[in-house]
């Protein structure tokens, strides 16, 4: 049964065609883990996000050269692209200039009235959307001072956002990200009641992979159970596709957002004489992380033809292995006997055949 949230209304803002904020789907955002200069790669790596879900792109500009490929790599990709600024407020400036859909600031690094003005002022021209992106690690002077992370974090947005709106700019996305779980949501839930600008929602450095994905579940998954939050960035130490996985499975899991298809897989026991991993990467490998179509569609993969059907009952349909055969079934009531080898590409064809 799924939970009915009620989101928060945000105001809604515009990142190239994306559109996030006044409930409109959360958004799935990553960011590229190579040079942003090496514009081949980046776009490569695009791509691929793209294909697994990605919505919305960041990249990191930390010179000149990074700003400046962003041209040729907006014009090889589909989706829009943030550029990540800290520092040099006039990589900023060259990113607008070089074509970004949106620039993140780090209200720690980027303060001095006169730089942020002069930002904002060609932000305001271009239409350009900024996403004020605070971390606990660049917490900064008075901030640092203030003994609670969580409140430290909206104080020194809410500052910031006062700055940018003195200076004509509302159109903003906030992020308080802390490596630390519980100072994250509070900040969001107390930033929440405190602005209506889209949140952008991620806890930061989170660790190694394993304790990155539950950090990330947990974090994300309570605020937007509380209804928060407008787009999410699962940090993970690896590969980004895997980011795009996790982001998008806490969504689905929340019934948040619907990702097509859903799969029910058990964890094997000593019953299974098939190595079902394998079968599952091949399963995922062949039909796509996402397919719109199958997005209602339930498939399951299990280790054992006795318990299997029965243990994966509300499949629409799905394998149970046993020795060098499988056996395909339809909520649970069994339609054919197929060799080992033959049994993900028919699942496939059945899938994408339709299930009428
Ligand atoms: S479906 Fe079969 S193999 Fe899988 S966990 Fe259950 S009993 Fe074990």
């Amino acid at each position: 049964m799924a939970l009915k949230i009620k989101r928060k209304h945000t105001k809604s803002v515009k990142i190239g065609d994306v559109v996030i904020g006044a409930e409109r789907p959360v958004a799935v955002q990553s960011m590229v883990k190579v040079s942003t200069a090496n514009a081949k790669e980046v776009i490569k790596q695009i791509n691929e996000l793209e294909k697994a879900g990605c919505e919305i792109v960041r990249v990191a500009v930390k010179d000149a050269r990074d700003a400046k490929a962003i041209a040729a790599i907006k014009r090889n990709i589909n989706i829009p692209l943030v550029a990540d600024i800290h520092f040099h407020y006039r990589l900023a400036l060259e990113a607008i200039e070089s074509g970004a859909d949106k620039i993140r600031l780090n209200p720690g690094n980027i303060f001095k009235k006169e730089e942020v003005k002069e930002i904002a002022m060609l932000a305001k021209a271009r239409k350009m959307p900024i996403r004020i992106g605070s971390n606990s690690g660049s917490l900064r002077g008075n901030y640092l001072k203030i003994k609670d992370v969580g409140i430290a974090l909206v104080r020194q947005t809410h500052d910031y956002i006062k700055t940018l709106e003195d200076f004509g700019v509302n159109n903003l996305v906030i992020s308080l990200k802390s490596s630390d779980m519980f100072e994250t949501i509070n900040a969001y839930r107390k930033m929440s009641r405190l602005c209506g600008y889209p949140l952008h929602l991620g806890v930061t450095a989170t660790g190694m992979f394993y304790d990155g994905i539950v950090k990330s579940s947990l974090g994300i998954g309570i605020l937007l159970l509380e209804g928060i939050g407008d787009t999410v960035r699962v940090s993970l130490l690896g590969d980004p596709i895997d980011e795009v996985v996790v982001a998008k499975n806490i969504l689905s899991g929340l019934g948040v957002r619907k990702f097509g298809p859903k799969y029910i897989c058990c964890p094997t026991c000593g019953r299974c004489e098939v190595d079902l991993r394998s079968k599952a990467k091949e399963l995922i490998s062949k039909l796509g992380n996402v397919n719109k179509d199958l997005s209602r569609t339930t498939v399951a993969l299990m280790g054992c033809m006795v318990n299997g059907p029965g243990e994966a009952k509300h499949a629409d349909i799905g394998i149970a292995f046993g020795r060098d055969r499988g056996i395909l079934f339809r909520k649970s009531k069994i339609v054919d006997t197929l060799k080992e080898e033959r049994c993900i590409d028919v699942l496939i064809s059945q899938l994408n055949g339709g299930l009428k």
